[in-house]
């Protein structure tokens, strides 16, 4: 039920930082969320009902691909740099593999592609509200 938090978060940061009605969020989560965008969408549905600000509000998911940073020679790559990598854990742990269910746990299964250091952390990881459009500023008259 993460994605009704993450839901509730959104709609609950619009209400209390916009006045003007909004027609669109742009939110970007992080590939290795692993959240249901479907679940997500539906939420936020569910949530924007009962407020005008957000009552018409379209939600818009990015899904950004994590950069990691390698602690030892301080060099950043990219996920597609530990792909294979990460496609052989999963190849030996099928569908629930550890890096499904433990994000976390990758520094434990990756190298550097540059050093092969396992002093590695992903950055780039957080949820954010990348764009909010309101509706035109003037108001219409009928
Ligand atoms: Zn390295």
């Amino acid at each position: 039920m993460h994605e009704w938090s993450i839901a509730y978060s959104v709609v609950k940061t619009l209400i209390e930082n916009f006045n003007k009605k909004i027609s669109k969020v742009t939110l970007v989560i992080p590939l290795f969320s692993f959240l249901d965008i479907k679940i997500l969408k539906e939420a936020f549905n569910e949530l924007k009902k009962e407020n005008p600000i957000v009552e018409n509000a379209e939600l818009e998911v990015k899904i950004q691909e994590p950069t990691f940073r390698c602690r030892n020679g301080n060099r950043e790559f990219k996920f597609s740099d530990i792909q294979q990598q990460v496609g052989e854990v999963k190849n030996s742990y099928g569908e629930e593999y550890p890096l499904h269910l433990m994000p976390e746990l990758l520094p434990a299964f990756v190298k550097c592609p540059y050093c092969g250091s396992h002093d590695i952390e992903a950055i780039g990881q957080e949820i954010y509200i990348e764009k909010v459009e309101e509706y035109g500023a003037v108001e219409r008259v009928s």
